[in-house]
């Protein structure tokens, strides 16, 4: 193996592991140093989200609710079960399989691109050298005529709420509770405490959310917002908001301090997950001699096309600027793979999706009102509740709805919020409207099938000129 490549990639997490395929279906001698280790020890391709992130959560999510569905919500159907019993043990080994299918998936990628792969810690010594130290602590040094970093993104800890790994556990230790915990209590009511809060309460756990914001989901449309919490409220999941935690005790239990606007409080719990952000893994990335310019948070500075400041050196996914999604760093890896083999690579940031996995599901893209109205931009909206759309009413899932906002003008789509059935997979369709720059006027105009939740896109649509058939306008 030569240790001199065209492309070095440090990470392999979506971004890094996007950008070193892209780089060699393009020609290019690629390699990719990441050192991430499985719980079995293994080390493993894909980073936070295939191993610790998106796709576990996400396999949880899918057997929390199957389980809840039985439980909870077939009687209206016609539909009894008795005996119905929860294996912990099995849900996480399903977990495991999922993960480690899909981990060895990447492997198989890598090799039929002929990518190779450097295990160890990379650490960018020169803007075009990078040193390899292994688990063995050997070390090698490789050369790269272009070097991309993404190194990903772990947890914020808090000093109030110290992780012991057992009880205080991060988002890694929710995914691998061995049993479902009677009282689980959440710091930070944000997208990770609401996936993970809803998982284990829908499991039987009672979960108690505590959020420093006064306003739920700040960064989401306010009526989308106001539905999900409503919908959430009736699951049983308790948000608290404006709490701000002091302290923590671990005996049996964990006794949480905090405080909120009517003074200290106290709240026990069997387990507790910190899930209050997450920050940019870049203090182990580059020896003292190497001068990256990072932000005052940490992140590596970057421009639009994802270069930093030193030559041939570019950075992608969760240790740049912009939201911390693992297609929004597919992309800028498969962007920068395009530049460096000059072509035209580009991503556009204003038609990212955002999707929470709760029930119902939040997902939107580009504008809220409150943003446009801070911008002085005029703009009409449409909205189209699931309750009046057949399909919807068929499933007996017909909480919430879809928003378009439209430029009042042009009709140009500016902004989806949807809150309900599907709405993962219904933000597509408005995200590839405002990638072709189309409006309200086209979706309305498109024939949606019957019976289909998309058919509430439809009516939302028309609802933007008030010509909504399914309701009055
Ligand atoms: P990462 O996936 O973090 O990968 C970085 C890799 O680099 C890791 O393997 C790391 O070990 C390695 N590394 C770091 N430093 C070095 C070094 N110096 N040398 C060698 N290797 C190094 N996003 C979504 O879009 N949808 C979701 O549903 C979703 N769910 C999530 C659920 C949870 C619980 C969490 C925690 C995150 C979730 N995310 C989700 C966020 C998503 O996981 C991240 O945005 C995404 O993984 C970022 O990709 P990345 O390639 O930038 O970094
Ligand atoms: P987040 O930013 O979504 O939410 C953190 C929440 O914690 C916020 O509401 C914040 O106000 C609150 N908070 C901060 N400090 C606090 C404190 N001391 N006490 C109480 N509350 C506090 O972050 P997250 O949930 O940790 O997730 C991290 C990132 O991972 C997300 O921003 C997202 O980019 C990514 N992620 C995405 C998905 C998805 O796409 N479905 C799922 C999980 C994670």
């Amino acid at each position: 193996m030569s240790n001199a490549y065209d492309v070095i990639v440090i990470g392999a997490g979506p971004a890094g592991y996007c950008a070193a395929i892209r780089c060699a279906q393009l020609g290019m001698s690629t390699a990719v140093v990441d050192e991430f280790v499985y719980k079995d020890g293994e080390p493993a391709l894909g980073g936070t989200c295939l191993n610790v992130g998106c796709i576990p959560s996400k396999a949880l999510l899918d057997t929390s609710e199957n389980y809840h569905r039985v439980t909870h919500q077939l009687a209206s159907h016609g539909i009894t079960a008795q005996g119905v019993e929860l294996d912990v043990k099995q849900m996480i080994a399903r977990k495991d399989k999922v993960v480690k299918d899909l981990t060895g998936g990447i492997r198989q990628l890598f090799k039929a691109n002929k990518i190779d792969w450097l295990q160890g810690h990379g650490k960018l010594v020169e803007p075009k050298t990078v040193e390899l130290t292994r688990a063995d602590g050997s070390s090698e040094r490789y050369t790269g005529q272009s070097v991309v970093l993404a190194t990903g993104s772990r947890s914020v800890e808090i000093g109030a709420a110290p992780l012991d790994h057992q009880k205080i556990v991060n988002s890694d230790g929710a995914l691998e509770f061995t049993e479902v915990p009677p009282r689980l209590g959440v710091i930070g009511a944000g997208v990770i405490g609401l996936e993970m809060g809803s998982v284990w309460s829908r499991l039987g756990s009672e979960v108690v959310l505590l959020e420093a914001q006064d306003e739920f989901l700040a960064p989401v449309d306010r009526q989308v917002a106001r539905t999900a919490q409503k919908e959430f409220k009736g699951q049983g999941l308790d948000i608290r908001l404006g709490c701000r935690v002091t302290g923590t005790q671990i005996n049996d239990a964990v006794r949480v301090s905090y405080e909120d606007k009517n003074g200290p409080q106290e709240l026990e719990v069997d387990k507790l997950i910190v899930c209050v952000g997450r920050r940019p893994n870049t203090d182990e990335l580059c020896s003292k001699e190497v001068d990256l310019l990072l932000d005052e948070r940490g992140f590596i500075n970057v421009d639009e096309g994802c270069k930093t400041n030193l030559p041939d050196v570019y950075a992608v996914g969760d240790v740049v600027r912009g939201p911390m999604l693992a297609h929004k760093g597919q992309e800028e890896g498969i962007m920068v793979a395009e530049r460096i083999a000059g072509k035209a690579g580009h991503v556009n940031y204003e038609t990212i999706p955002w999707v929470i996995y709760t029930d119902p599901e939040i997902a939107w893209v580009g504008r809220t009102e409150a943003q446009l109205k801070k911008a002085g931009i005029p703009y009409n909206t449409g909205v189209f509740g699931f309750a009046a759309t057949g399909r919807a009413r068929a499933m007996d899932q017909t909480a919430g709805m879809v928003k378009l906002i439209a430029h009042a003008e042009t009709d140009r789509l500016l902004g989806a919020h949807i809150v309900g059935p599907q709405a993962s997979e219904l933000i597509a369709e408005a995200v590839v409207t405002m990638e072709f720059a189309g409006s309200a006027e086209d979706l309305a105009r498109t024939i949606h099938a019957h019976p289909t939740l998309s058919e509430a896109v439809h009516e939302a649509a028309l609802a933007v000129g008030k010509r909504a058939i399914h309701k009055a306008n």
